[in-house]
């Protein structure tokens, strides 16, 4: 390895992704895509958009795709002014560290918490403190006051417990660090919590974060965005076009407005994944299976008397995949995504018969 770059790579712990498997016949539970296809609205305007010779996409798209920006401000009753769109909330939150997390202090996040943020601490070369989540999994919003941070962040609900914070919990957070950014990770809320979106024009220092990739079924076409303060997102603004003028493509860009305008189909399939989840945690009950309550399109499981990676490797065998996470405290959980009532249905019985 070349002297002049292996001390870096040396440092960096990259994320690893959850496997996604090129065999077509497995039953995919492991990274929380949404197991019915987008609106169909959102396939006729990529359709429309390539137009019979695709010449279109011969031109740059729009750098602040305010297509977007509008439909996003409608569907959550904000101005374009308080939004930052971005190529699926990982880049956007790769944003928010490098602009809005002060690198001075220690950023504070939950121990038990979606691992892209440690890794851009890694990557961003920022201080954080992990605050350990409650017995039963939850965050306790008096575990973030009176602690100096450069910022906080947590998903809600949390990933990988599914647990969620209630909305007067977070503004108590918000409340003890009136001088912090507060970052809240909603890449789940549509499958059971409250967006704490509604608190934007009463609190300068919050900054919530969406995608496409869940609730809207769009992973494929990677599109997130910020909700916040003007001020938030003009710093946000500023990073982007010093390092990617256009981070969001033409087909993304009009794919993702048809998303968020058919809110009826949004609605649709974010109830049916509440009910397959429901009826999904029932039995996982009756099989002996721990689960903790879940606000999101996952389940965060523990059998009482078997390994949990064992388990995995049963289920693997059985061609069903689910997230086991080799951690300390959630070494014995399993976090499985809220399928379609089949695959569910064949989760259990696929237990069944190992259990
Ligand atoms: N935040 C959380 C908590 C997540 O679990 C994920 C998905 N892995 C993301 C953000 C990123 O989602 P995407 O980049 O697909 O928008």
């Amino acid at each position: 390895m070349s002297r002049f770059w292996s001390q870096v790579v040396r440092d960096l712990t990259p994320y690893v992704p959850g496997e996604q498997p090129k065999l077509a016949n497995l039953i995919k539970l492991n990274t929380n895509e949404n197991p019915f296809p987008p609106s169909p609205k959102v396939l006729a305007a990529i359709q429309g958009e390539l137009g019979d010779d695709a010449a279109r996409l011969r031109l740059y798209p729009d750098p602040n795709a305010d297509l977007l920006k509008s439909a996003i401000a409608k569907t959550h009753g904000v101005t374009a002014q308080q939004i930052f769109v971005g190529n699926g909330s990982d880049e956007v939150l790769a944003h928010v560290f490098m602009a809005l997390l002060k690198h001075d202090q220690p950023i504070l996040f939950p121990d038990i918490t979606y691992s892209f943020y440690p890794v851009y601490c890694g990557l961003y070369g920022v201080a954080h403190e992990s605050v350990p989540l409650a017995e039963d999994f939850s965050i306790n919003p008096a575990d973030y006051r009176g602690r100096p941070n450069g910022g906080i962040i947590f998903p809600n609900p949390n990933a990988p417990t599914g647990r969620l914070l209630a909305l007067d919990a977070i503004e108590q957070i918000l409340q003890g660090n009136p001088d912090s950014v507060v970052v809240v990770d909603e890449a789940y809320v549509d499958f059971g919590g409250d967006s704490a979106i509604s608190l934007v024009d009463r609190y300068d220092n919050l900054l919530v974060i969406h995608t496409l990739s869940k609730s809207r079924s769009l992973a494929g076409l990677r599109v997130g965005f910020a909700v916040g303060h003007p001020a938030l997102i003009e710093a946000l603004e500023r990073v982007k076009n010093s390092f990617n003028s256009y981070p969001l493509d033409r087909l993304a860009i009009v794919g993702a407005v048809a998303a968020m305008e058919d809110a009826a189909y949004f609605e649709q399939c974010c109830q049916a994944v509440i009910a397959t989840r429901d009826t999904l945690t029932g039995g996982l009950q009756a099989l002996g299976f721990e689960v903790l309550p879940s606000a999101a399109n996952f389940i965060f499981a523990r059998h009482l008397q078997r390994d949990a990676a064992q388990l995995a490797l049963a289920l693997r065998e059985k061609s069903i995949i689910v997230r086991h996470f080799k951690l300390p405290r959630i070494e014995q959980f399993l976090r499985i995504t809220v399928g379609t009532d089949a695959e569910c249905q064949a989760l259990t019985a696929a237990l069944t018969s190992i259990l």
